[in-house]
């Protein structure tokens, strides 16, 4: 490749890189778009399945009374103002219209129930892609159709600045080095989850203890370099929790449906140190499971007896799994509010034990040697959860009375652990309203933006649980950035 000259440069080719490029490139501006791996889309196509937003056209024709000032107030009350309120007042003002901007380049979304089980009374926001390949294609095409350029397998090696202006950027496409000339660069490479050194320098838990569903080629390379210019990184602890999981360390692509099931439900579960911790209803709303889970050190253990084993082979238990409606919603077929009965369920733990995820125990005292914790914590644990399912009132944690139906007294008992799960990182670098990366002093640093996962700033701690934010949050963040570029060109 020739030296390459254009006015904005994005890296990253997922959900917002692609809102940048496409939304700079429509105005005109001439945009070379980088993408590490052999396919454009990342998380925000491989993973995702809709976006939030708030008083959009669909919206508005299902008689939905949910506008950009409600949204604002909703996330106000979840970070306690501890967030960015200039950046969120964009993203959500911008929402709306990002819905009918997408529809117009060819992704096309539906307004669908909200997808978690405790938040059907809220008003509807999660609006799901139709047709998400044939749509991130279209927009693509899009992009190439306004003179947008795309370079698969090639990533930033040496990225030359001074005094506030670009000099040039190295990059190494498919292991050729060539020059990029430019005024602006909006990184949009989708966070660090797939570095698990930083994983564990940023996070408070272990990377080891993290089920990470996320982008691996977001390897924080662009928040590397825009740490490298001075930028605050301050935030970089917030992070996106989403339930938990049971995985085996030996077998990362196991999965055995009786146990995926079984994860998403409401029995008791045990910290590290063999002691109640939650109301396990809590799994109802992934974002807060996933923040239980995290804070008590990225796993927990479900406990099962032999009683509650017979009861679940031959019975259907008419609990949600809290996953069900997530997929019926994508299928369009109705939830069915029950699971079981599960026939292979001895067969299944064996599996699990197999894979190193399930350790089983006679009795309490061996359970609990295997578990590495104090014997006594877990049957004084046991006891009073027994006492709180004989009193059908958790007068402990407040789970609700119907999910009050298991005793766990009869051996051999059963631990299944349960780990911390991830959509990838959503702690970056402190931008403004119009994703130009701030300096520790909350000064622009010039002509360099940061996009979806690698901006901080909509969140305090960890993702909300408003359902489609963060695709939300890299869609709009990406056309703003694009948008905010293109206008301060210099001609
Ligand atoms: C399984 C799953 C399900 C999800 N479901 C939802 C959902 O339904 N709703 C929702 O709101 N959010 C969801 N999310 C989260 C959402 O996908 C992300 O928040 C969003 O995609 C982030 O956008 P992004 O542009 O920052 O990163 P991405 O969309 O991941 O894009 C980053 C891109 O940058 C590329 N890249 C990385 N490093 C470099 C480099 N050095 N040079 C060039 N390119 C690079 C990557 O290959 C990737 O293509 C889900 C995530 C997952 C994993």
């Amino acid at each position: 490749m020739t030296d390459i000259k254009t006015d904005i440069l994005v890296v990253g080719a997922g959900a917002s890189g692609i809102g940048a490029a496409l939304s700079a490139a429509e105005k005109g501006a001439s945009v070379v778009l980088l993408e590490k791996g052999d396919k454009f889309g990342g998380a925000g196509m491989f993973g995702a399945q809709g976006l939030f937003a708030a008083g959009s056209e669909l919206q508005k024709e299902n008689n939905i009374d949910y506008s950009p000032k409600d949204a604002y107030q909703e996330m106000m009350n979840y970070t306690h103002y501890r967030s960015n309120t200039r950046l969120t007042r964009a993203i959500i003002n911008k929402s709306a219209d990002t819905i009918s901007w997408l529809s117009k380049n060819g992704l096309e979304t539906e307004l669908v129930n909200n997808t978690q089980e405790v938040h059907q009374n809220h008003p509807r926001v999660y609006h799901q892609y139709i047709d998400k390949f044939n749509g991130f294609q279209k927009l693509i095409d899009k992009f190439i159709s306004n003179g947008g350029r795309l370079f698969t397998k090639t990533v930033i090696k040496k990225f030359n600045y001074t005094d506030g202006n670009i000099v040039n950027v190295v990059i190494d496409k498919d292991g050729h080095e060539s020059t990029i000339y430019c005024q602006k660069i909006i990184f949009s490479d989708g966070g660090f989850v797939g570095n698990s050194e930083m994983v564990d320098k940023y996070l408070q838990i272990s990377s080891k203890n993290l089920f990470s569903m996320g982008e691996r080629k977001a390897t924080g390379d662009g928040i590397r370099i825009l740490a490298e210019l001075g930028a605050d990184t301050s935030g970089m602890g917030v992070f996106e929790n989403h339930a938990a999981s049971v995985v085996s360390n030996t077998d990362p692509k196991w999965h055995n449906d009786t146990i995926f099931t079984l994860t998403n439900l409401p029995f008791l579960w045990l910290n590290r140190n063999g002691e109640r911790f939650v109301n396990e209803d809590i799994c109802y709303d992934f974002a807060l499971w996933g923040n239980i889970t995290y804070t008590n050190g990225g796993y927990y253990y479900f406990i099962l007896d032999q009683n509650t084993i017979d009861y679940l082979k031959s019975n259907q238990l008419d609990w949600t799994n809290s996953f069900e409606r997530t997929f019926t919603t994508l299928a369009h077929t109705p939830v069915t509010h029950v699971v079981g009965p599960f026939p292979n369920i001895e067969s299944d733990i064996q599996e699990s034990i197999d894979k190193g995820a399930t350790v089983v125990g006679k009795d309490v005292s061996e359970l609990s040697k295997y578990l590495g914790c104090n014997p006594d914590t877990v049957n004084r644990n046991l006891n009073e959860y027994n006492k709180i399912i004989s009193d059908n009132n958790d007068s402990d944690f407040g789970k609700s009375t119907e999910f009050l139906k298991f005793p766990v007294s009869k051996g051999p008992f059963y631990a299944i652990k349960a780990q911390s799960t991830t959509l990838g990182t959503i702690g970056g670098v402190s931008v403004n309203d119009n994703l130009q990366a701030l300096d520790k002093n909350g000064r622009v640093i010039k002509n360099v933006y940061a996009t979806g996962n690698n901006a901080s700033g909509m969140y305090d701690t960890s993702y909300p649980t408003l359902e489609g934010i963060s695709c939300a949050f890299a869609w709009n963040s990406g056309r703003l950035a694009g948008e905010s570029a293109k206008a301060t060109l210099n001609k």
